[in-house]
């Protein structure tokens, strides 16, 4: 050690007048999808651009003012730099889009929470894919122009950084960040002060501070603690991403959800329409609800009514345990003063999450408590979801659900390699970054990528392979150096990682560690692993990388057999576990492999989302048809391994599902991989990789997504916010009461039959049917009774056909009459099922109130 204390001093360049909107784009996230931009700073100089990890912020601070006069007075770099810049004003000067096809006003605006964000490696608020995905959303938001606004939390330290040392430990080492280093600036109040909002935590307010940064045209409101006017336990709520106790925890999101509101009202922003991605944001509501009931003299439940029906929440989790939640005495401590605000009483809160009956509070039911719209993130998560929070609408069908779904979606232009980018360019004209922009881009023109020349395709799929091999090389190089480990077997291992021959195939996993993904799965039969790869003529390449949270031993466990596999000699070279998965490897790797494998216990895998960015890359997908492959795989554009079912146990369930990976390996992926035409690619495969792209990259562009919010959700949920306000919200209050005199009343609404059922009559003739509804008070507008005409199927579900409502006829003592004609549309054995529920116009879905008799 040296002695002395060294202290710290940084000396910043000057930047040039002729350079110096170098620190306008350094400023905005449009950075992290532009690669022209982010090339324009790694000319400068590439060991110091890697050096602070792509970030332009810091780079710019630390660049030597030598290079950069040089670089202000080389006229190939400014006019690189004038070329950027040109590109960014155009796309900053774009105006909003108010474009009445989505349905939104112009005085609308919607907010969007998230506990984390994921724009690019330089910004580590994020932890993986829900992150990723949220920067995906507000990425397409500004390129679509929609008037968007988004809130989360600065960490002072992100997720961790992952090594792996010579026994295949993880090791996680957390960073603190430098926020003068991060694309943050603070935000300020109208007379140029920092704002700072404040929260009451049991005991004490608490200080927050807000920061600002710019996605493209989107702004995003950042949440941080560390004010020296905090107690110092206080100061650390926002210290890490997910760290910390449960207290740590319900801070956390007392201070997203909560301070979220605030911070954007003391902004002079009035959102028509929130968003609530995933349930740490849940708090949210009950801001909201409190300030409505204070600014317009509500009661809580005709607030709850206006906030439920302009809040959208997306569900991301499969399993419950996956939801967040809380002991009742905790939330008590936390919102006791809250519920004098509301007016209710400590039951009731709890209520609003679910809490009771030997529950906890969970911030999954307080979401759906407080939104009128709700979402699963692929098909089969959507009836995942509304199955295990089915008590919510016990009666209602399934597939009726107010759970829907929307699948998850990546943005083409931060994970579409900048190779693919200049080939469509060139091969299918400019048009197709229209994809980005405009809300009804046509699919079909995608079909043009088949009309690629197969050599120019495949060069730049070999290109990419070559770039990622390379960067896999440096990070195992470095790894393995740093234990040591000796130079003979570095070369072993790094066998078929030479960029200069990128010919052996190879297949990637990559994603956080999680035990449902089952990484090991190819592990599963190693006899038939060693036969397929002791193949010479045909290796093969695995590269896995991911990281296991630091407290989940057993997917710790997973990394460590893989890294341990990995050094027997008779795999060494084939299989590689590579540290430090992050957005910069991830990229690379979704771009470089041949094929991405996932192999997740169905049907756990939410959506998932590192496959749509492969598949967009001509990166073939090998997947378990769970989350969104379900969707995508169409049979002819990757492979799919059909998942054994539920009800076998899990050894059972590994078995099946390796066997069937072995073999579309060995069956399929392998032989049609070298299967070399004369040129030394394989034309089958690039046939199949081209369809990926073709019937992928489109419909899981997060460009789909969000105007699939917009459509679904987002224009639905500002109308809903309209008609509400109407009145002096007078249509929530009536609402409001509407519900409650139902819900007293429901639990005596019957119906039974009156007519006999006739059991046959001819095509086109009808069936009079008659049933019988005592409405315990309510009036027959009050409700609908319908008649659900379907077909018996095997699974003892049948299958809607038809739906037929009916109408009231008279009024007998204290029932009423309902009648309907009924005739069938086809022929055949038919059933039918008479239901009644409440009915009001103003109602978002249909089975909102969870309410429904049936006969
Ligand atoms: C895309 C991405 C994820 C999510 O991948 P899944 O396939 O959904 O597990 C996680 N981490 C990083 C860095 C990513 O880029």
């Amino acid at each position: 050690m040296h002695p002395g204390t060294p202290f710290v001093i940084e000396v910043n360049p000057h930047i040039p007048q002729r350079l110096s909107r170098l620190t306008e784009l350094a400023d905005n996230l449009w950075y992290s999808w532009d690669q022209p931009t982010r090339t324009l700073f790694a000319r400068l100089h590439s060991g110091l651009w890697d050096k602070v990890k792509h970030n332009p912020k810091a780079f710019l601070k630390r660049v030597d003012e030598e290079r950069l006069n040089a670089a202000a007075d080389d006229h190939i770099f400014r006019s690189n730099y004038n070329r950027v810049l040109s590109a960014f004003d155009t796309y900053m000067r774009e105006p909003q889009c108010l474009d009445m096809s989505l349905d939104l006003k112009p005085d609308d605006l919607i907010a969007y929470f998230c506990a984390e964000f994921g724009f690019h490696e330089s910004f580590p608020v994020y932890s993986g894919g829900l992150g990723i995905l949220a920067g995906d959303h507000c990425k397409s938001a500004s390129d679509l122009r929609l008037p968007f606004v988004a809130v989360g939390l600065l960490y002072r330290q992100g997720y961790f950084s992952q090594h792996i040392d010579s026994d295949g430990h993880q090791i996680a080492t957390y960073t603190d960040s430098d926020f003068e280093d991060l694309p943050v600036n603070p935000a300020l109040t109208e007379d140029g002060r920092e704002l700072h909002v404040t929260i009451e935590l049991p005991g004490r307010n608490v200080e927050v501070k807000v920061w600002e940064a710019q996605v493209g045209h989107v702004r995003l409101c950042l949440l941080d603690t560390d004010l020296p006017g905090n107690w110092s336990e206080d100061r650390n709520i926002t210290h890490r991403l997910y760290g910390g106790d449960l207290h740590t925890r319900i801070q956390q999101e007392i201070v997203l959800g909560i301070g979220g509101a605030r911070a954007l009202e003391q902004l002079g922003l009035k959102p028509t329409v929130y968003h609530i991605n995933e349930g740490h944001a849940a708090f949210l509501v009950v801001e909201r609800i409190r300030r409505k009931m204070k600014a317009a003299g509500l009661s809580f439940h005709a607030a709850l009514e206006i906030v439920a029906a302009s809040t959208v929440f997306t569900t991301h989790t499969p399993v419950p345990a996956g939801h967040d939640h809380f002991a009742e005495d905790m939330i008590w401590d936390y919102f006791r003063e809250t519920c004098n605000d509301l007016g209710l009483q400590r039951e009731e809160f709890l209520k609003l999450g679910g809490a009771g009956y030997g529950q906890e509070f969970n911030m999954t039911k307080l979401a759906l408590s407080g939104s009128r719209f709700h979402n699963g993130v692929s098909r089969i998560h959507g009836q995942v979801s509304s199955r295990i929070l089915s008590d919510m609408w016990p009666q209602v069908l399934p597939e009726e659900s107010p759970m829907d779904y929307i699948t998850n979606g990546v943005h083409v232009s931060t994970f579409l390699a900048q190779e693919w980018q200049d080939l469509f360019d060139s091969q299918l004209g400019y048009e197709w970054r229209r994809l980005r922009m405009d809300a009804d881009f046509d699919n079909a023109f995608w079909e043009k990528v088949a009309d690629i020349p197969d050599h120019l395709f495949w060069a730049a799929h070999q290109t990419l392979k070559a770039k990622m091999l390379s960067s896999v090389r440096d990070v195992v190089t470095n790894q393995h150096m740093r234990i040591f480990g000796s130079v003979a077997r570095l070369e072993r291992m790094l066998k078929f990682t030479n960029p200069l021959d990128p010919n052996v195939l190879t297949i990637g996993f990559a994603r956080r560690f999680a035990t449902y993904k089952r990484a090991t799965l190819l592990f599963e039969n190693m006899d038939w692993l060693r036969s397929t790869l002791k193949n010479d003529d045909r290796p093969v390449l695995f590269i896995f990388a991911g990281k296991a949270h630091p407290d989940d031993k057993p997917a710790q466990e997973l990394i460590r057999r893989i890294y341990d596999i990995s050094r027997w000699p008779e795999f060494e070279g084939n299989l590689l576990m590579v540290e430090g998965y992050n957005l910069s490897l991830a990229r690379r790797l979704v771009a470089g492999c041949d094929v991405w494998l996932n192999n997740p216990i169905y049907p756990m895998e939410a959506s998932g989302t590192s496959g749509i960015k492969a598949a967009m890359n001509g990166v073939i997908n090998l997947s378990v048809t769970d989350g969104w492959w379900d969707e995508g795989y169409d049979g002819s554009n990757g492979w799919a391994i059909k998942p054994a079912p539920e009800y076998f146990d899990d050894t059972r369930r590994d078995q099946e599902d390796s066997r069937d990976l072995y073999e579309v390996l060995q069956d399929q992926v392998i032989p049609m991989y070298y299967r070399r035409n004369e040129l030394g690619f394989s034309n089958e495969w690039v046939r199949m990789a081209k369809l990926s792209i073709i019937t992928l990259l489109p419909s899981f562009s997060s460009t789909r997504m969000v105007m699939e919010y917009v459509n679904k959700f987002y224009g639905p949920a500002s109308r809903q916010w309209r008609r509400y306000s109407a009145g002096i919200f007078s249509v929530a209050q009536n609402l409001a009461d509407w519900k409650a005199k139902v819900r007293q009343a429901w639990s005596g609404v019957r119906i039974r039959r009156l007519s006999d059922p006739q059991r046959r009559i001819l095509f086109g003739e009808s069936a009079p049917l008659k049933i019988s509804a005592d409405l315990n008070g309510l009036a027959p507008e009050d409700v609908k009774v319908e008649v659900l005409l379907g077909r018996a199927s095997k699974n003892g579900r049948d299958k809607k056909l038809q739906t037929m409502c009916m109408k009231p006829l008279e009024r007998i003592g204290q029932e009423w009459v309902f009648h309907l004609e009924l005739n069938p549309e086809m022929c055949g054995k038919l059933l039918y099922r008479v239901r009644i529920y409440p009915y009001n116009q103003y109602l978002t879905h249909p089975f909102e109130t969870g309410l429904m008799v049936w006969l």
